[in-house]
């Protein structure tokens, strides 16, 4: 075995490369090395050796030592999109070099203000045979100190050749072309093959499972790569393979700019559907979007076909009058944000999110691309905007494929300033009580209409987790939306009740129903009026048990709402609001700030903060996941953020700054064992310790898998508190996936056998005298909160919107009479005959 003694490359300080902020080093995904954040500026050999490629933007070298150790140099982080400005290269590939020569030098005033790090890593990438046995690190070092030992020149594992091949061409669609992040993200995976795995760049071909023959690729956006595999099962892993490269390798992606021509736009009704009859009353459903029921009358909302040329008046012309639009659309924007004044709300967020879009540098870069081959301004933004929504569609996520209203909408926006038609489908001179009734409505339709004049809306189209149907929930105003044919059928101006919280729509109810309708409206806003105003009190049983009522939180704008409609805290602060759709990870500042706004929205009350749970159903571009056959089984929950402490950290030490000291306890999701809490709670007061902080910060574990439930005596001594998470324990204890429509029906939170996790859930926890909280969807049903009382549970945190009715609800309940009813709860069969139980104790619900 030989020993390599490799010098630093640069002067600086000398760290260990999980400090270098970017995963793919970090994790040692590259490969294994070290990190020298630079003060002189000429990147120098670490060892005498060949250099085997210098990357196209001119960031990166890797050369060859003699033991046949592969070291990639790479200067500063995201530099690839500097696209070589600002280095200069010294060598050429398959130049032979010696110690301290020269190799790249590069402008550090540049990179400091235009680079996300300037943290330059030293790695050995063909790790198979190399041991990295001594680092001279943490300390400052010159060019040519002792920096790293790699030892080993052994041959790599023997790839298997027995088996079939499979071969397939996928296209590169990362704008930065394959540098060495996604090439380390590809490698990983190839690695995990036992046979061969090659890349095709044209006449390049490379082995797949080398980081620095992948870069070697020249692979740039738009290349097509053809990968073959061999051995066994060779297909399946060629299809994760192409699936990956297809996905992005953990960049963002952008398409190609000759994608077909944009599909046509969604036009109004087919003429072929027949309007629903005069006076026949009909009734058809969709997805309860927004809850509430509203008695009006429709009022079609048709999207107006534009016209638009497709060759331009010349490039400078058109630039010039797409750049005109953009300003005119984000001035519009934010005088609506201005008008709105609530900082934070959901409404001003989602305008806030369209500004964001409106510079997204893909989107541009797209439309440049169309108006560089001669399009009109118009021509290119809508054929930019559409291939982004079609590529949303074909992710298959349907959270992200609801994004592409917010994109059609900026969409829409821009081409009216610039055609000068079709700027707002919404008529401004609504009659009283309008229903809007549209295949999609947009975020801005419902940004114009003037206040009070909405009672419901209702789409073909769209999603229950689309902008629009927040906006709606905002308003007050009940939606239903996927109502399909149904929604097209309605004419303008038929009366109408929609029932946000069955999906239902009546068209030509009949005047009995409409004043049934009208006057339990009414009678219900005398109850909520009555409620609210006890919402403020403490909520005890009769009998004296106290139950507390939180809130569940997904954005920073809802806490002061909450805490008006009688939240005494939040119970479920869903932190991913700050970690999604972003194309790098939220700052432990911006973190702190946006939790001090809540904790400022409770006015004091307490704030379960939960620590972050995304998996690879929801993965984060700048947190490269595997790809897993079953994500919800798989890395999700507390286990990602074991696996990325450093991540974890830092959302700890956000939730640490947040004053007055104490405010704020933390929820882990997803824990299976008591081990993953202890290994949180050291983390924590490790970073308690080092911040300062005096107060000691409760720990609660989620109750979300069955084990949980049956560990919950183990678990509540490690943890201050338990909650559980009826969602997941539900999908878990059922084996039914929660998005699965197929088992929807059956998907029930009252099934006996849960109440019977709830049950050992709560016997575990009193085993230590811990409080245990549902915040899970089934505390926020009246029909379940008896028996989850009657079990022992202490709080219920639930939607805001619910509290006052609830609080008024447990008021009149008896400890004993709950207890009791629970009992016999958990000896049925099903969940319906729960439910049966409930309405015949509480004729009410
Ligand atoms: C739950 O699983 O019940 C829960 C509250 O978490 P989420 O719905 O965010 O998964
Ligand atoms: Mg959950």
């Amino acid at each position: 075995m030989s020993t390599l003694n490799l010098v630093a490359p640069l002067a600086g300080w000398a760290t260990r490369l999980e400090e270098v902020p970017d995963p793919a080093f970090a994790q040692k995904m590259v490969g294994d090395g070290i990190a020298v954040d630079p003060t002189s500026s000429e990147l120098r050999a670490p060892c005498d050796g060949v250099v085997v490629s210098v990357h196209a933007s001119r960031h990166a070298c890797t050369l060859r030592a003699r033991t046949g150790a592969e070291i990639l140099l790479h200067i500063g982080i995201d530099t690839v999109n500097l696209r070589g400005e600002g280095f200069t290269v010294r060598v050429s590939e398959g130049q032979q070099v010696k110690a301290g020569e020269p190799l790249i030098s590069f402008d550090m005033d540049l990179l400091a203000r235009r680079a996300r790090s300037l943290l330059t890593a030293m790695v050995v990438v063909n790790a198979e045979g190399y041991t990295v046995t001594g680092r001279h690190q943490d300390r400052p070092v010159s060019v040519g100190d002792a920096l790293l030992v790699v030892e080993g020149g052994a041959a790599s594992a023997e790839e298997s050749s027995e088996g079939d091949t499979a071969e397939r061409a996928v296209r590169l669609l990362i704008p930065n072309g394959l540098h060495a992040r996604p090439a380390a993200v590809f490698s990983r995976h190839a690695r995990m093959h036992p046979g061969a795995v090659r890349v095709a760049n044209g006449a390049r071909i490379a082995n797949g499972k080398s980081v620095v023959a992948l870069m070697g690729l020249g692979a740039q956006h738009g290349d097509t790569l053809t990968i073959s595999v061999q051995g066994t099962e060779a297909g399946q892993r060629l299809q994760a393979l192409v699936d990956l490269v297809a996905s992005g390798l953990g960049d963002p992606i952008r398409p190609i700019a000759e994608t077909p021509a944009p599909a046509p736009q969604k036009g109004p009704a087919p003429v072929s559907l027949t309007p629903f009859a005069a006076g026949t009353p009909a009734l058809f459903k969709g997805t309860p979007a927004a809850p509430g029921i509203a008695v009006g009358n429709a009022v079609r909302v048709v999207e107006t076909q534009v016209e638009l040329s497709q060759r331009g008046q010349g490039l400078a012309e058109e630039q010039r009058r797409l750049a005109e639009a953009l300003t005119g659309v984000r001035q519009d924007i934010e005088v609506m944000i201005e008008r709105e004044g609530t900082a934070g709300s959901a409404r001003t967020e989602i305008f806030r999110a369209h500004l964001v879009l409106l510079d997204d540098p893909d989107l541009n870069e797209a439309a440049g691309e169309s108006l560089s081959a001669g399009h009109s301004a118009e021509w290119a933004w809508r054929s930019a905007i559409e291939t982004h929504v079609g590529m949303l569609e074909r992710l298959e996520n349907t959270l992200l494929a609801e994004r592409g209203g917010d994109l059609r909408d900026i969409g829409r926006r821009v081409i009216a300033l610039l055609t000068g038609q079709g700027a707002s489908r919404v008529p401004t001179d609504l009659p009283p009580n309008a229903i809007l009734v549209a295949d999609e409505l947009l975020p801005s339709d419902l940004a114009a209409v003037p206040a009070g004049r909405l009672a419901a809306l209702c789409t073909a189209h769209g999603g229950p987790t689309s902008h629009v149907a927040i906006l709606a929930a905002g308003l007050g105003i009940p939606a239903v939306v996927a109502a399909g044919d149904g929604a097209l059928r309605v004419p303008h101006g038929a009366p109408l009740i929609v029932d946000g919280e069955r999906g239902e729509v009546h068209v030509h109810p009949s005047a009995a129903l409409q004043e049934a309708t009208l006057r339990s409206l009414a009678e219900r806003a005398a109850r909520r009026e009555a409620h609210l105003a006890k919402a403020h009190e403490g909520c005890h049983t009769v009998d004296g048990t106290r139950i507390e009522v939180f809130a569940n939180l997904g954005r920073p704008g809802d806490a002061a709402a909450a805490a008006a409609q009688g939240a005494e805290g939040c119970g479920l602060l869903r932190s991913e609001f700050l970690f999604l759709e972003r194309a790098t990870e939220p700052s432990e500042a911006e973190q702190a700030d946006q939790y001090q706004r809540i904790a400022e929205g409770l006015k004091g009350r307490p704030l379960v903060i939960r620590t972050l749970d995304v998996g690879g159903d929801k993965p984060l571009a700048y947190m490269p996941l595997p790809r897993e056959e079953n994500p919800v089984l798989g890395l999700r929950g507390v286990r990602v953020s074991l696996r990325h402490p450093d991540m974890l950290r830092t959302q700890l030490r956000a939730i640490l700054r947040v004053k007055p000291e104490g405010v704020c306890r933390v929820l882990v999701p997803m824990v299976t064992s008591a081990h993953e809490l202890r290994a949180v709670r050291v983390m924590l007061e490790e970073e308690r310790r080092a911040m300062g902080v005096s107060t000691p910060v409760a720990l609660g574990a989620m109750i979300e898998v069955p084990v949980a439930a049956m560990l919950s005596d183990r678990l509540a001594e490690e943890a201050d508190f338990l909650s559980i998470g009826t969602n997941d324990l539900t999908q878990y204890g059922l084996a039914m996936d929660r998005g699965n429509p197929h088992v929807a029906a059956q998907l029930d939170g009252l099934h006996p056998g849960l109440l019977r996790l709830v049950a050992r859930t709560v016997e575990g926890a009193r085993k230590h005298e811990r409080p245990v909280a549902v915040c899970g969807g089934i505390a926020s049903d009246s029909r379940a909160a008896p028996l989850l009382i009657g079990l022992g549970v202490n709080e219920l945190s639930v939607s805001p919107a619910v509290i006052p009715g609830l609080k008024a609800f447990i008021r009149t309940l008896s400890m004993s009479q709950c207890a009791e009813v629970a009992r016999k709860a958990l000896e049925l069969e099903s969940g319906d005959e729960v439910r049966a139980l409930v309405t015949s104790t509480w004729p009410g619900l």
